[in-house]
């Protein structure tokens, strides 16, 4: 797949996508519109159509906010942007001139609403965004780009707003962010963008979630602004004011994606060299760990022992989280790398064991 760039900035990092979570009425989008018009914003987003967790909360006002949008860019000159979650969004969103399309978390989870969408798109120019699936599913996510890019859009972005979890966390989707970076190394030219309101899910660590986007070279940032944050009708928690949301964007230190100074050069590629030689050597070291599993394997084969010992694997993973502190190491790091190890010793114990012993190279 072949992108082209969903914003044709001459500016540098980050292009910017605020708006409210929800249009509530005209003068609320007005307002925060006129607001973020004079920051230079790129976009504005505002949604009409809200796909809620539970029934009976606010589920946007409809096609009547699609006017307002339209409002908004005749008196701006801002391009505005929502959701589409079914083919009548689509007909309805291209009939008021909005700009640019984008897919929720909840319909990118779904084929067939992805297929429907883009059925709905088949011959219409106009740019998409694309928000992860709310699992931390990648193929899903690259399913969604495809079938967009099937009916023949190539002005293709992609939206990051974390990934559902069970498990509490300072996060409202926890950001995962191997997931995009993964996306990113795969389609170098895919638009990458960060929703930070809804991985953070709070005002506090919005800032810091945004840089580390911009850390790891993300195109721009989608952030809910509202004039009155505490009493917007859906994501109260999560939205800041224009005024706040210009002080993000200001406090945000941006770094270049490289340098062509010599020093630089040399010394960065002296310290990666350091690196690829260390990840040699571990990987050499893996594969003669491999090696002693094997041998393992087949002894207990031999003696009819069963593969996993749970005391044992404990004793491991204990020992290993307290050196692990002493090198700067995390515990989560730790038992994520040893677990994965553990399972690939596994696997090739499973090997050795179930497969027929050769007795003599002649029979
Ligand atoms: C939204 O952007 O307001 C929204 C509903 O987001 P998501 O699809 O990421 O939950
Ligand atoms: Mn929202």
């Amino acid at each position: 797949m072949e992108f082209q760039p969903v914003f044709e900035t001459k500016k540098k990092r980050p292009v910017v996508i605020a708006g409210p979570c929800s249009a509530e009425t005209e003068e609320q989008v007005l307002t925060t519109a006129k607001a973020l018009a004079k920051q230079n914003i790129d976009l504005f987003r505002a949604g009409i159509w809200k796909p809620r967790t539970r029934p009976n909360s606010f589920e946007g006002v409809g096609t009547p906010g699609l006017a307002w949008l339209r409002r908004v860019k005749e008196e701006t000159g801002l391009k505005v942007t929502t959701e589409v979650a079914k083919a009548q969004h689509v007909y309805e969103t291209l009939k008021y001139g909005v700009d640019v399309l984008w897919l929720g978390a909840r319909t990118t989870v779904n084929p067939f609403s992805v297929q429907e969408i883009a059925d709905a798109l088949e011959g219409v120019d106009i740019p998409v965004l694309i928000k992860n699936p709310i699992n931390p599913d990648l193929k899903l996510w690259i399913g969604a780009i495809e079938r967009i890019y099937k009916a023949g859009i190539r002005k293709i972005g992609v939206i990051h707003r974390g990934f559902s979890s069970f498990q509490d966390s300072k996060y409202r989707n926890t950001p995962r962010w191997q997931l995009p970076i993964e996306l990113m190394r795969q389609f170098p030219d895919l638009t990458m963008i960060c929703d930070n309101s809804h991985i953070c899910g709070r005002r506090d660590i919005l800032l810091e979630t945004a840089q580390i986007a911009m850390d790891l070279n993300f195109a721009g940032l989608m952030t809910e602004t509202h004039p009155d944050p505490d009493n917007a009708w859906s994501d109260a928690k999560q939205q800041i004011t224009p005024a706040t949301f210009s002080q993000m964007i200001d406090q945000l230190v941006l770094r270049e994606p490289t340098s062509s100074d010599e020093d630089f050069l040399e010394h960065i590629e002296d310290l990666r060299h350091q690196i690829d030689y260390l990840d040699n050597e571990l990987l050499d070291l893996l594969g003669k760990r491999m090696e002693i599993a094997d041998k393992i394997g087949l002894y207990k084969k031999r003696n009819n022992i069963s593969i996993l010992q749970p005391s044992r694997w404990n004793e491991i993973l204990k020992i290993a989280a307290e050196k692990g502190q002493s090198r700067g190491l995390s515990a989560e790091f730790i038992e994520k790398v040893l677990k994965a190890i553990h399972q690939e010793s596994i696997n090739h114990q499973e090997a050795v064991m179930n497969q027929p012993e050769r007795r003599s190279a002649r029979s």
